[in-house]
């Protein structure tokens, strides 16, 4: 008998106690919203603004509804227009190109190397078209960043970071979305703390930060904020900046103040996970491990290995065997959306040229979530399962 996987891909870790205790308390005071407060009471949203801040070493940290929202208003901080071109990565999830949407704009992709990172032979080709890259640090994989702020630099492009996976993550050292002017994270139930729904912007620029603050919806409460940009910087920007509402509440920071405080132990639970399931599949005849560079901080939330050249009916074959046996991989190749997954080529109101060196690589890209809730006697064992189906339909092809 093969053995089966019976755990499940989409099973999170509850909510910590001590978050469930300060959300109860939240409820019991009745007091939800931000700028609810009595007396100098500075509200766990702004506590958790301020030890975001503290835990990136940002200026500025703002506590938004999502992280496609801290995406889209980044964009509108750093003063992007309806019409305005925006790179961005071909390889990544849906929000991204549609934060880039939902300001009017028009996502330029940009390629994915073998590395599963942004292409920067490409982005150094296209950079000219563009005064603004989102880039997204996509499954957690980071490019060389310092490469690609020399090309941005000499290009004058200015760089934000979707950091939904890398959130613990740094690149030499330097925490992702610390490179760019403004860094965005998701608080969604699978990204690295969990509020449900949630996110975070970052920088260091006062007028971003001014701008991003107002845009959350704070009216003209925004010294409650946890970060708060000097007076001045506010009056230069309040009649000019729209409120695009999307507040994050004292009950979501509730549950993420004690997460955050306990991330970097978590991040290195995800690591070992990953070790696990990377030695497990290393070497499998047919499949590609991507190699992590020793300049990347990686967190393991997810992992991805590569069919590269394989026939699409093959690939399909492999997932549909390891479904069979409980392990659940999302395919990035599949001509249709389905689920989480989708690909440049099917956001269709950004239209693109064909990109044969990156279709290749998301043909090949087999990903999969790695949840706390599995033991590393569970990693084994998946990653058993992959290498021997991989193994099997590699030999009958
Ligand atoms: C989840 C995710 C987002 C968006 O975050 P939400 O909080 O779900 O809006 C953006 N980029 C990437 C790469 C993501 O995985």
């Amino acid at each position: 008998m093969s053995e089966v996987f019976k755990g499940s891909f989409t099973q999170q870790e509850p909510i910590p106690e001590d978050g469930i205790a300060a959300a109860l308390d939240v409820m019991r005071s009745g007091r939800l919203h931000r700028y609810n407060l009595v007396g100098d009471e500075a509200g766990e949203t702004a506590l958790l603004e301020r030890e975001f801040a503290d835990y990136t070493g940002a200026t500025y940290a703002l506590a938004v509804t999502s992280g496609g929202y801290a995406l889209a208003t980044a964009l509108r901080a750093v003063g992007v227009q309806p019409g305005h071109k925006v790179l961005s990565n071909a390889f990544t999830l849906a929000p991204v190109p549609g934060a880039i949407a939902s300001v009017g704009a028009v996502p330029v992709f940009v390629g994915v190397t073998e590395n599963l990172t942004i292409d920067l032979e490409d982005l150094q080709a296209k950079a000219d078209q563009a005064d603004v890259l989102l880039l997204s640090h996509m499954r957690g994989h980071l490019c060389d960043m310092e490469r690609l702020m020399a090309i941005c630099e000499a290009a004058d492009v200015t760089v934000i970071e979707d950091c939904a996976h890398t959130m613990g993550a740094a690149w030499k050292g330097v925490a992702s979305g610390r490179w760019g002017k403004v860094g965005c994270y998701s608080t969604q139930t699978y990204k690295h703390i969990n509020s449900g729904e949630g996110g975070f912007l970052i920088t260091d620029d006062a007028e971003i930060a001014a701008k991003a603050t107002i845009l959350s919806g704070s009216y003209m409460l925004y010294a409650r904020h946890g970060t708060t940009p000097p007076e001045d910087v506010f009056e230069r920007v309040k009649y000019d900046t729209p409120n695009v509402s999307g507040r994050m509440d004292h009950l979501r920071a509730a549950i993420l103040r004690p997460q955050l405080a306990r991330l970097e132990t978590q991040c290195a639970a995800w690591n070992d996970r990953y070790a696990v399931v990377e030695e497990g599949v290393r070497g499998t005849p047919g499949l590609t491990v991507v190699e992590r560079p020793e300049e990347e901080t990686y967190v393991g939330s997810s992992i991805q290995v590569l069919l590269l050249d394989w026939q699409d009916s093959a690939i399909a074959d492999v997932i549909a065997r390891c479904l069979a046996r409980g392990v659940e991989l999302k395919w990035f190749g599949g001509a249709e959306p389905k689920g989480f997954t989708s690909r440049y080529d099917s956001w269709r109101y950004a239209p693109s040229a064909p990109m044969p060196d990156t279709d290749r690589v998301l043909r090949s890209i087999l990903d999969m979530r790695l949840p706390l809730t599995f033991s590393l006697e569970d990693c084994a064992q998946i990653a058993r399962i992959i290498r021997a189906e991989v193994g099997a339909v590699y030999q009958a092809a």
